[in-house]
């Protein structure tokens, strides 16, 4: 990289307080271990700051996938502030522009340039100039245009503020400073880091094969549930990354939460069926190459099968979509009790349908990738 290019200051942050830490923190352990008030702070200003960047700067301010009232967006700017990660005016600012092209040279952080350079050494090249037309909106939010103009001093206060807190409670400033405010620091930044590399690297691609992004439910551990980053690039305006009940999206549950404590409202979801037809469609291109690759069985049979299965799904959600629409169309002009009802029960036999035609699809699918070419 040449040096006319690099970002000083945050090149300089990032690499002392590192080599500071690697530095100090073995011998700060061996000597002087903090007490358990000091780690059970650090872990809740981690998860607060970690949550906030999540759930604040990227799936409220970037995506725009649910409305927060005002004191809920002070909250999640606030502990947002202390993770260290810059403005959200300028995470969303590059965030947004991650999503428009990802993997290309416009992508801020782009994977095709390398793990380490997605992960961490994009942060040290000199920022572009914020495009005010890609966070159009977020320049009329007030909060976030001051939080932008005043970051770094903010950054330091909220720190500040955690650290001596932390310090006074359990009298243990040494070990607030360290373990509190840096070590804390250091595993939120390569946590969130994590969403830019091993979320572009390691993982399966159930929604989208064209792009990098993931899904992976270890990097969801690690990541307050952004590991299912496939389908969070497919169905960006999602207020959840991990759709399924019982996959581990932290975020997601947050902001369930404050939409049931009345702090949140507009959660945005992506319709089920439409989730399908994109599965489909990719499983679809797959079986088909699939099939190619097979010479010893009746290949355009195969190849119609897939056709057929595959059609018939999406015609039926087509159809019940539209079945949908007509009962909502019939319920806004106060239809008859009676009418509504047979819909209701029409609608419902449909989805009881579909339900077993995806669990025939993925049965099809299952035993076309089970027979191997004859090469192999
Ligand atoms: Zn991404
Ligand atoms: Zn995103």
């Amino acid at each position: 990289m040449e040096l006319s290019k690099i970002n000083w200051p945050i090149f300089l942050f990032i690499t002392i307080y590192h080599a500071a830490l690697l530095v100090v923190a073995p011998f700060y352990f061996y000597y002087t271990p903090p007490a358990w008030g000091i780690v059970t702070i650090a872990f809740i200003l981690y998860f607060a700051s970690g949550i906030s960047i999540t759930g604040g700067y990227h799936r409220f301010y970037s995506h725009r996938t649910y409305k927060a009232n005002k004191l809920a967006e002070i909250i999640l700017l606030f502990f947002g502030t202390m993770a260290g990660q810059g403005s959200a005016l300028r995470w969303s600012h590059d965030h947004r522009i991650h999503h428009a092209h990802v993997d290309t040279e416009k992508d801020p952080y782009s994977i095709s340039k390398g793990f380490w350079y997605a992960h961490i050494l994009w942060l040290f090249e000199k920022e572009k100039p914020i495009e005010p037309r890609v966070v159009s909106d977020l320049l009329k939010n007030k909060l976030v245009v001051f939080q932008h103009k005043y970051y770094p001093l903010l950054f330091i206060m909220t720190n500040v503020l955690a650290f001596l807190g932390a310090g006074a409670l359990c009298n243990d400033y040494l070990g607030a400073f360290i373990v509190v405010w840096w070590l804390r620091l250091f595993f939120l930044h390569h946590c969130t880091w994590f969403i830019n590399s091993l979320a572009h690297t390691w993982g399966s691609k159930s929604y989208c094969k064209e792009i990098s992004a993931v899904d992976n439910y270890i990097i969801s551990l690690l990541t307050f549930g952004e590991g299912y980053h496939n389908y969070h690039h497919s169905f960006a305006t999602d207020y959840r990354n991990g759709i399924r009940w019982y996959h581990f999206d932290p975020t997601k549950w947050m902001i369930w939460l404050l939409a049931k404590m009345g702090l949140a409202n507009n959660l945005k979801v992506i319709d089920t069926y439409k989730v399908q037809k994109r599965i489909i469609k990719e499983d679809k291109n797959i079986l088909i190459e699939w099939v190619r690759q097979i010479s010893y069985i009746k290949v355009d049979v195969l190849e119609a099968k897939i056709h057929e299965t595959a059609d018939n799904i999406v015609k039926k959600i087509a159809e019940m979509n539209a079945l949908v629409d007509e009962y909502r169309q019939h319920k806004k002009q106060k239809a008859q009790k009676d009418t509504l009802q047979a819909l209701r029960i029409e609608i419902k036999q449909m989805k009881k349908n579909l339900y077993q035609d995806w669990k025939d699809w993925l049965q099809l699918v299952n035993d076309i990738m089970k027979i191997q070419p004859l090469s192999a």
